[in-house]
């Protein structure tokens, strides 16, 4: 039978690859077979090691995603990915009396202005080249619902759905699909304050249909359907991976 998921000879641009959820997409992508550039603020030498424990390449972009930076020159150095994972993401925690601009500017360059400009520069090259493309996004259950104490990451994951289906709309006619997934709550740094407060990890514990937080590997087979060929005529869709959170 066909691989439909079979990757051998991509290559993915992974952001936030050093930890968490990024780590696990790249592992995932590597396990299909794809070579992976990962790129992050720092260098990331545990998914290193395991990507090329897996017999594929392995490079590294150390850029801070939060600070003004060239994406032209971004896929020219990752050597023009057919896979875009635009994962890298930050949350700040405030009552909204104390939450502060530079909050609200940062959260919006890292997890929406970021993966804009990296999925414009990533399109251009696709398309200049004549060659299909695959760019996932990394929402969240805050792409549906409000939140509490982080109103900045929630217009951000709000709009990377928005993104999502008006670059879906735009990139269909060049054989380029553009999806996002919306992780549940899984058990990384970004919600580690979460687990850390027995009060609120009751909480969000008891409102889990599956009963536990989610695993980075949980991601892997979104992530295989979404960037491989078996998904060219799937775009604009946002594929909540939730252990059933948000028809609870
Ligand atoms: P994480 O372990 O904190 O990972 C965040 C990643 O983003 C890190 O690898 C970090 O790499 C990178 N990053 C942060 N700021 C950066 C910057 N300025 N420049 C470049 N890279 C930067 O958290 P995670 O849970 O895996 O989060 C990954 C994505 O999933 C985020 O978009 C997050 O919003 C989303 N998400 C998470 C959950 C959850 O429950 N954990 C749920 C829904 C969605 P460096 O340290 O190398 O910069």
């Amino acid at each position: 039978m066909i691989n439909l998921f079979d990757l051998t000879g991509q290559t993915a641009l992974v952001t936030g690859a050093r930890t968490g959820l990024g780590q696990g997409i790249a592992l995932a992508l590597a396990g299909a077979g794809a070579d992976i550039v990962g790129l992050g603020s720092r260098p990331m030498d545990d998914t290193a090691q395991k990507v090329t424990s897996l017999g594929r390449k392995f490079s590294c972009l150390e850029i801070d995603l939060s600070q003004p930076f060239d994406a032209t020159q971004v896929m020219v150095d990752a050597k023009h990915p057919n896979i875009l994972v635009n994962n890298a993401g930050i949350i700040r925690r405030a009552d909204l009396p104390e939450a502060t601009m530079e909050d609200w500017d940062d959260v919006l360059t890292v997890n929406l202005r970021a993966a804009y400009e990296l999925s414009q520069a990533f399109a251009k090259a696709r398309i200049e080249t004549a060659r299909p493309g695959r760019i996932i996004n990394i929402a969240s259950m805050l792409s549906y619902q409000g939140g509490i104490r982080v109103a900045s990451y929630t217009a951000s994951k709000h709009a990377i759905v928005g993104l999502t289906r008006a670059l879906a709309n735009e990139l269909a006619p060049y054989g380029i699909t553009v999806n996002a997934i919306a992780p549940g709550y899984m058990d990384t740094d970004n919600t580690a304050a979460l687990r850390a407060d027995t009060h609120r990890n009751a909480e969000i514990l008891g409102r889990i249909p599956a009963g536990r937080w989610g695993q980075p590997q949980d991601l892997a087979s979104a992530i295989l359907f979404l960037a491989s060929t078996a998904s060219s005529y799937v775009t604009a869709v946002t594929l909540p991976v939730d252990g059933g959170w948000l028809s609870r």
